[in-house]
């Protein structure tokens, strides 16, 4: 007896070509920009933390193109992060405790995401203890733009971040203000968890986040990469 799968592997297309990613985890790093921290209560440099969301959670967006994103149930209080995404690749080493020294070369690429929260549902839980999936890991709360590979891009380590609702400026950063760089988290994750092609990591969002409601429009962007633009519907 065998057992047929419906065919649903998430993945997100590669920049300039027709190649696709396909998407094994997304990770992602909370408090991770010092300003955004303080907003949402909190000073200081504390370990990383990561919760996950399902990877067809991920809508992808193409350049030039607006994504449609579906305004979700059960919140009052919808906001935006704009991140930039780590992409895993194949380094040909052990995905298991990579050194810091050594994390670079298991990049593949970079794109640019959104983790949509659900923070009234997020802060109720945290309050209590309890986990952050309802108010972090529902349908569609990751819209990502295709992935730009590392050969292309290089590797970055700074670069302006930024994120605008219709047309207002909301979100402003640089990647040089991260707490945790890029390295340190992939080194720190893998701690706990093999990283492995296919997976994505969500590195922070800087200050400015925000309630949006059904018919904004989000651009977000990346120094070098383009733009992010997706409208709640
Ligand atoms: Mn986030």
């Amino acid at each position: 007896m065998s057992y047929v799968f419906p065919l649903a592997q998430a993945a997100v297309p590669v920049a300039g070509s027709s190649d696709l990613y396909p998407v094994r985890r997304i990770y992602c790093v909370g408090r991770n920009y010092a300003e955004h921290a303080k907003e949402m209560g909190f000073t200081g440099r504390e370990p990383p933390f990561f919760f996950c969301k399902p990877a067809d959670a991920l809508v992808p967006v193409m350049a030039n193109e607006v994504g449609k994103v579906a305004f979700p149930a059960k919140t009052e209080n919808y906001q935006y992060e704009m991140e930039l995404v780590v992409a895993i690749g194949e380094s040909g080493k052990s995905g298991k405790n990579i050194p810091v020294a050594e994390a670079n070369a298991h990049i593949f690429g970079y794109a640019m995401g959104l983790d949509m929260t659900r923070r009234d549902l997020q802060l109720a839980l945290r309050e209590i203890g309890r986990p952050w999936e309802v108010g972090k890991a529902f349908d569609q709360s990751a819209p990502i733009s295709a992935i730009h590979r590392v050969a292309e891009t290089g590797t970055l380590s700074h670069g302006a971040i930024w994120l605008k609702v219709n047309d207002v400026p909301k979100q402003k950063g640089d990647l040089a203000d991260l707490i945790w760089t890029i390295p340190e988290i992939i080194s720190n994750l893998s701690e706990y968890f093999s990283l492995e092609p296919g997976d994505l990591i969500f590195t922070g969002t800087p200050a400015g986040v925000g309630k949006v409601q059904k018919g904004d429009v989000l651009v977000g962007g990346f120094a070098g990469l383009g733009e992010l633009a997706i409208v709640l519907v």
